[in-house]
């Protein structure tokens, strides 16, 4: 049988239960709904129907009961159902006759009725407007749980891309550590906290027009990234290190024992042991250390600077500390 339009499949897979006491009625009505896809649970009374609803009380979506019938009628029974779940749809099958069910089965707020000898067109509709308010519930749940998904996947993306615009802000494009914006922010943050033991660098790369000059943009870009990689390697977790422009570097680190001079000498040899496509190159490096009255980061820095400035005057490839 080629299923119904008006149905839409409104019938598919829909668990009902069925309560009829006249046997050849009770066929025939369900080998049209099984037809129809539909899954029947059957009664012979109300009683048998009570039972049969609390065995599948999961499964059953709908309930067609006849009226008339022995043990226990079919509103008797609608009224115990609807003692255990008031939501289920109830549908009667009524012969006009039966008047005397009217006031009850509007009292019990049933769902709707279908007429004897029953119609098989009749009882597809009356099924598909039945079901229709319960489908339409559980649609607007499903598509307000995946509302709520999409939203939350959505802030999740948001939150995702704005930690990767901060990073993006914040590093250097070229080789990935702090840009100078993030450096001066993490750097000054650090010379608050610290009031003692806090050493700046500045590191600048010797002659490296030379190096653009005689081997090209691309490979001075590669030694800038070497440089970068060298030093990384030396220095630990919560020292902050940042390019602060073209072949210009800088580190502030924290340190009470007397060997941190050493590190930053080893980053010196570090560099210079470097053979990159046969390219030798140095760097030049100047110390400062905090003092009482370095009022701000850039007071400690143009120190570190000023010994920087020395280093390239006195020959290049060299670390000096400037003290005071
Ligand atoms: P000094 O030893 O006195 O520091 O000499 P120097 O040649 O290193 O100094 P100078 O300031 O004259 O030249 C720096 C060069 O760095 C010039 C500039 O073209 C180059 N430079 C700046 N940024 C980049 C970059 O991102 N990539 C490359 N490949 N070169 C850069
Ligand atoms: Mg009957
Ligand atoms: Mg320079
Ligand atoms: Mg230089």
């Amino acid at each position: 049988m080629k299923r119904d339009d008006m149905t839409n499949n409104i019938l598919d897979n829909l668990t009902i239960l069925y309560v009829e006491d006249d046997e050849s009625i009770k066929k025939n009505t369900i080998v049209t709904l099984e037809l129809l896809n539909a899954i029947i649970i059957e009664a012979s009374n109300g009683k048998e129907g009570l039972e049969k609803f609390n065995e599948h009380i999961d499964e059953i979506d709908i309930i067609i009961t006849d009226l008339s019938m022995p043990i226990m009628n079919g509103l008797d029974m609608i009224e115990e159902i609807k003692k255990i779940n008031d939501d289920v749809p109830t549908l009667i099958t009524t012969a006009h006759q039966e008047v005397s069910y009217l006031k009850k089965a509007i009292e019990l707020n049933v769902t709707s009725y279908i007429l004897k000898p029953i119609d098989i067109r009749d009882i597809i509709t009356t099924v598909a407007k039945a079901m229709e308010p319960i489908k339409l519930r559980q649609e607007l749940i499903s598509k307000n749980e995946e509302l709520i998904a999409l939203n939350n996947s959505l802030e999740d993306k948001i939150k995702e891309r704005t930690k990767e615009l901060e990073k993006l802000a914040s590093t250097d494009f070229l080789t990935g550590i702090n840009n100078r914006r993030n450096f001066f922010k993490l750097s000054s943050e650090n010379f608050e906290n610290n009031q003692q033991n806090l050493y700046a660098v500045m590191i600048d790369i010797d002659k490296f027009k030379d190096i653009n000059d005689k081997y090209g943009h691309n490979i001075g870009d590669e030694i800038l990234k070497l440089t970068t990689s060298t030093i990384s390697k030396e220095l630990d977790k919560n020292d902050i290190f940042g390019r602060l422009g073209g072949e210009e570097f800088a580190i502030v680190y924290e340190n009470s024992n007397e060997q941190h001079i050493e590190k930053i000498e080893k980053i010196r040899k570090d560099i210079e042991n470097i053979k990159y496509e046969n390219i030798s190159f140095t760097i030049s490096l100047g110390l400062a250390k905090k003092e009482d009255f370095d009022k701000n980061i850039d007071a400690l820095l143009s120190r570190a600077d000023k010994a920087l400035y020395d280093a390239k005057g006195s020959g290049r490839n060299k670390l000096i500390f400037r003290e005071r």
